[in-house]
């Protein structure tokens, strides 16, 4: 090991920083952020460096550097691209003992700065010792990505109890299994999902010795459109502790595999017209399930708001008093439309975009045709395919133009993406052509035509 990572102290300490350009400032903010007092040197110093330093009582000092102005300074920063001041600074706090760092030198430094995940007072550094910062920037990303934005607020909350805790329980061992089922049960979970009194409450219940909730949670999830990377942070972090996954058909198989192994997976797959299992029976599997005191994860696909009876299961739960959070996601319309090169607005061809249902129940009367005949309005329907010709027959009988550009897109966002481009005339006997897979989403508007210059991704198969 190189270095020995330690966590510096600098809350009004004085440290210099000589340089006054770019770097210095990148430098001085991150020692302003750790509370130090700034003492700047430079012929030359940059506005935000003069009011990082005014700040907090620090000095500004025009000029070139001294080694006077190493005295009482708890740290140095050489942020200068002057190499023989550089190693003379260097060499000068080092014979002081005082610790320095010269900005892309690390054979001159005794400290150097780590690439840093803040989630205060929870804080990761990770370093490469100068051999190969991109890397490190690269973990520190990973992590950033791992660790939720609510840590800290979690770290705050535990903080407030340790002491608490510590006399609660003297033995360490028994502690250490407290903290763990705070930070990996539904304090955390709360904490996460803002509701931070509710992880107070909790805690506060825990210390107390007031029985464990014998209830569970259910987490209503929107996993998108296909493509796992469009999956949100909270998405699957909640996937990777859910105790119970319910999925349905449109969530896709590579989603699933990203869910806790030992989690137990039953499919309650819908396919159109045959509901494999009926709704109602899936509100009373989720409440069941959650009374059982089990972390119930119900994965929808895109989002569970948009045509997702998210809503339905959730009134049940509320019904019952049975706590839950919804995590949306990204719907199909917004996934196909990005994937497809196809903006749902655009100031020169649609002002505005409407969600519709393409499932006809009855015909064509349940919809409202006359509304969607605007000609600077996108629609998109979903759940479309088998309705097409009757849709795009409507839409020109209530006046839509019959050149209206369509596109129905095939499996958005996935390697089976496929997207028929053609009008309202022609689209649906461009489709029928051919053999086209669920789901499918339709999009009419001018906005289509954009396709032709803004396509970038094309799944296995040719678009037609
Ligand atoms: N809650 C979902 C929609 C569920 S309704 C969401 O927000 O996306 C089911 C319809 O969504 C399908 O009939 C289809 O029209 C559309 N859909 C979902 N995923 C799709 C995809 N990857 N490609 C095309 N259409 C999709």
């Amino acid at each position: 090991m190189d270095f020995l990572p330690l966590f510096h102290k600098l809350q009004d300490r004085l440290v210099l920083v000589v340089g006054g350009g770019e770097v210095a400032v990148r430098k001085a903010r991150l020692l302003s952020d750790a509370g130090a007092t700034l003492r700047v040197v430079a012929p030359d110093i940059r506005e935000e460096l003069r009011e990082m330093a005014a700040a907090r009582n620090g000095e500004v000092l025009l000029r070139d550097y001294q080694p006077t102005d190493l005295q009482g300074v708890a740290l140095v920063i050489a942020a200068t691209d002057d190499e023989p001041l550089y190693a003379q600074i260097s060499a000068q706090a080092q014979a002081l003992g005082i610790p320095v760092n010269v900005v892309d030198a690390p054979k001159l430094c005794s400290v150097i700065f780590p690439a840093i995940v803040d989630r205060s007072p929870l804080i990761v550094a990770i370093t490469s010792g100068g051999d190969a910062p991109v890397l490190a920037r690269l973990i520190r990303a990973k992590i950033e990505t791992w660790i939720p934005a609510a840590y800290g607020q979690l770290a705050g909350l535990a903080k407030r109890f340790r002491a608490q805790v510590k006399g609660l329980f003297p033995d360490v061992q028994q502690r250490r299994v407290f903290w763990e089922d705070v930070f990996q049960g539904q304090v955390a979970e709360s904490v996460f999902a803002g509701k931070l009194q509710e992880g107070q409450r909790l805690l506060e219940e825990k210390i107390a010795g007031i029985a464990p909730r014998t209830l569970g949670e259910v987490y209503l999830v929107g996993a998108g459109p296909g493509d796992p990377d469009l999956l949100t942070f909270r998405a699957l972090r909640l996937m990777q502790q859910a105790d119970v996954v319910l999925y349905d058909r449109l969530v896709a198989p590579a989603i699933i595999e990203l869910c806790r192994r030992d989690a137990e997976r039953i499919y309650v797959g819908k396919q159109r017209a045959e509901h494999a299992v009926p709704q109602q029976q899936i509100n009373q599997r989720l409440v069941s399930l959650a009374k059982e005191g089990k972390r119930v994860l119900r994965l929808k696909g895109g989002d569970p708001f948009i045509f997702g009876r998210g809503g339905e299961e959730i009134e049940e739960l509320a019904a019952h008093g049975i706590p839950f959070q919804v995590v949306p996601g990204i719907t199909a319309a917004s996934g196909c439309a990005a994937y497809a090169g196809i903006p749902l607005t655009h100031r020169d061809h649609a002002q505005s975009v409407r969600f519709v249902t393409g499932h006809l129940k009855d015909g064509s009367s349940d919809l409202p045709w006359s509304e969607l005949t605007a000609s600077s309005q996108t629609l998109v329907f979903y759940m479309g395919l088998v309705g097409l010709p009757m849709i795009c027959q409507q839409l020109i009988a209530h006046g839509r133009a019959a050149t209206t550009p369509a596109a129905l897109i095939q499996q958005g966002t996935t390697q089976n993406q496929r997207v028929f481009t053609g009008t309202l005339a022609n689209l649906a006997e461009l489709v029928a052509e051919h053999e086209v897979h669920a789901p499918t989403l339709v999009i009419v508007g001018e906005v289509v035509q954009l396709r032709e210059k803004l396509a970038w991704f094309e799944g296995a198969q040719a678009s037609v």
